[in-house]
């Protein structure tokens, strides 16, 4: 039995993603054993982030700065857009560098029936950064499933009209944060050979 601090600490630990009630027992006895050397950087970090934390307002990214990391950096190609449904696929396709370009997260999919509209999510942005000019290529990297790809052709037509290059990986994204389990080689495989939208 421990104390309700340390109860409630466990718990809300127990909540994270990936964890559960054992993996997060054994995070806070180590916490608790490497006070110094584990807590009190971990406690600085969360507090850095937490107060620190925005949404990028060019692309939707998740960061404590804003525009985010991935907006400001001169190094990233401006003319390569890549498009997905959630700040997670960001990340993960954002993993070893593996897309040289830019994002823009849409904050979602389009549901009829989950009630998710076009203008729910982040598209008329969308338009805009592509009107704005200065973008050769669009590539939608939606998820693989029906309202994901849905998605794609609703953006597919709302870009169309634009002197952009639009394409598609060539396999979709498995569903919201899934992308995380692939391995790098499979994601930049799928960037590799993606394809135009038809
Ligand atoms: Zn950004």
């Amino acid at each position: 039995m421990a104390s309700p601090e340390i109860e409630t600490l466990t718990q809300a630990l127990a909540r994270l993603p990936g964890l559960g009630p054992r993996s997060a027992r054994r995070a806070v006895l180590h916490l608790l054993k490497k006070r110094e050397a584990a807590m009190a950087p971990l406690l600085r970090a969360l507090e850095a982030v937490n107060e620190r934390l925005v949404t990028c307002h060019v692309c939707g990214n998740v960061d404590t700065t804003d525009p985010c990391t991935i907006c400001a950096d001169p190094r990233r190609d401006a003319r390569l857009l890549c498009v997905v449904e959630e700040v997670a696929d960001l990340w993960a396709l954002d993993r070893a560098r593996l897309f040289p370009g830019r994002f823009h997260v849409l904050g979602g999919r389009l549901s009829a029936l989950e009630g998710v509209r076009p203008e729910d999510l982040a598209i008329d942005s969308l338009i805009r950064r592509v009107a704005a000019g200065g973008i050769d290529e669009v590539v939608l990297a939606m998820n693989a499933t029906l309202e994901g790809q849905t998605t794609a052709h609703y953006i597919a037509e709302r870009i169309e009209s634009f002197p952009v290059r639009l394409t598609q990986l060539a396999h979709g994204l498995p569903v919201g944060g899934e992308l995380d389990y692939l391995d790098e080689g499979t994601l930049a495989q799928a960037l590799r050979a993606r394809r135009p939208v038809s």
